[in-house]
């Protein structure tokens, strides 16, 4: 190992691995460090994959990566204790290349995505925690591991340590995360036969579907829940932010029973095995959350960052995108010969000139806005359920009437004024 790398990068997700990827690309001698005992072991996605920011690393990469399915369906379920208003998108543009998003399971995707960064030139090290970053003079210039005579140095180091960013922490960079500003999500995979899946999904060949669904999946607290098809697995998942958790008393595991016995969600996950179970947390603060990312010889890209977009659930790509972001200016300032936080700076201006950070700043208010306002999970999805119910019921009654009937237990329940309130705080909060 030689004293002084270029750069060295702590944590082998989505963001570090995309960073090392592009920067070893680029020439430069790169370090790339995962504490698992593989990069994927100890990473935890609901699975969507998006196809454009990893063609930015690596063309045509559903040729070989090991992806699961082509997701050709996206569903929205808003559900109530006994029903459910659907509505979603199949478009089979989606089916054929090149593609729009995928399932992935992430013990296998990260594995070959790291192995790509080392085809590269990147050198990685498993099995390694990084215990803080050496700071001299006040620059960051190399990182201290667990492992005996651990120190290594670099011009630049790359924080791409997830969620719980202990070392940014360590830095200053942020303090510690609010209740409400992280969800906790578990998740399990459930093997299913492939036929089965197709059949309950209405899939052909290997095409496949993604649920998301909300309301009474986390009892009408803000979060949600997700059901998404694999080659012959279902990943399941319901999470909610800590803060919501706390203060509604539920219980994570509770919560996935609970979605899992839903007459909704029962027969499409019936008859199949669990395989494994799994818990993460997920920076849910959005704009007003993302702390400081680039430093004197530091960087912070990805869920270290909190750069995730929850409406839309976005992370992966996020992850990608800062990690090639910081890839680029890193190559500049080694051509420049200086990465002192002016420098370096330049990776901010992009980040914030990018789709990350302006569609965070789209929805910077949405997260506040549903969790201070729970009335739209807990009364606005039933409602929607109730009114759905009584126009589809046939029973004589005019349409015309039908509609008047719905519109005035929709108003008498709340109120015209306050129903009107919260149309307009909830366009607010996402246009
Ligand atoms: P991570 O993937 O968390 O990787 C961080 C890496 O750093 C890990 O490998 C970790 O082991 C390593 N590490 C941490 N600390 C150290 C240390 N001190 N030393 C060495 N190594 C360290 N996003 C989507 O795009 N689509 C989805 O469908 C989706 N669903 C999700 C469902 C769930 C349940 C969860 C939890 C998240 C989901 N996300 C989804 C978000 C997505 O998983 C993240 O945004 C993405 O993984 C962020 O990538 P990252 O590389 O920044 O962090």
């Amino acid at each position: 190992m030689p004293e002084k790398f270029d750069v060295i990068v702590v944590g082998a997700g989505p963001a570090g691995t995309a960073c090392a990827f592009e920067c070893a690309k680029n020439g430069l001698n790169v370090l790339l460090i995962e504490r698992g005992e593989y990069p994927g072991s100890k990473n935890v996605m609901g699975g969507v994959l998006y196809r454009k920011q990893m063609e930015e690393l690596i063309p045509e990469f559903w040729k070989e990566a090991p992806l699961e399915r082509p997701v050709v369906e996206q569903r929205f379920w808003m559900m109530d204790k006994e029903s459910v208003v659907s509505f979603g998108y199949k478009g089979l543009e989606w089916a054929t290349e090149p593609y729009n998003n995928f399932t992935v399971l992430r013990a296998q995707f990260d594995q070959w995505f790291a192995k790509k960064a080392v085809e590269q030139g990147a050198l990685l090290i498993n099995e390694t925690v990084v215990t803080e970053c050496i700071v001299e003079n006040g620059k960051v210039v190399g990182v201290r591991t667990d492992r005996p005579d651990g120190d290594v140095y670099a011009d630049v180091v790359v924080l791409a340590d997830g969620v719980n960013s202990l070392l940014g922490k360590q830095l200053g960079f942020h303090k510690e995360f609010r209740p409400d500003e992280v969800a906790l999500t578990v998740m399990e995979v459930i093997n299913l036969p492939k036929e089965k899946i197709n059949d309950r999904f209405s899939l052909e060949g290997n095409q496949g579907c993604t649920i998301e669904i909300f309301g009474d999946s986390t009892k009408g607290n803000l979060g949600t829940a997700f059901l998404y098809t694999n080659k012959d697995s279902l990943n399941i998942g319901v999470g909610t932010t800590l803060s919501s958790m706390i203060k509604a008393k539920l219980k994570p595991y509770d919560l996935l029973d609970y979605l899992k016995s839903h007459p909704m969600v029962r027969p499409m996950i019936e008859g199949g095995e669990s395989a494994e179970y799994l818990a993460h947390l997920i920076p849910e603060g959005g704009f007003r959350s993302v702390p400081k990312v680039a430093g004197n010889g530091v960087l912070v890209v990805g869920d270290a960052a909190q750069l995730v977009n929850a409406i839309h659930r976005e992370g992966s790509n996020m992850a990608m995108h800062s990690g090639k972001l910081a890839a680029e200016t890193i190559v500049q300032a080694k051509a420049r010969n200086n990465f002192s936080a002016a420098s370096l700076n330049s990776y901010r201006e992009a980040l914030y000139g990018s789709f990350i950070m302006k569609d965070l700043e789209k929805y910077k208010d949405a997260a506040h806005t549903f969790e201070k306002y729970p009335q739209y999970f807990k009364e606005y999805v039933p409602m929607m359920n109730q009114a759905m119910s009584k126009f589809f019921t046939v029973d004589g009654t005019p349409k015309r009437d039908k509609q008047k009937e719905i519109m005035k237990s929709i108003t008498s329940e709340r109120g015209t004024l306050k129903v009107l309130q919260d149309v307009y705080r909830a366009w607010k909060a996402v246009k």
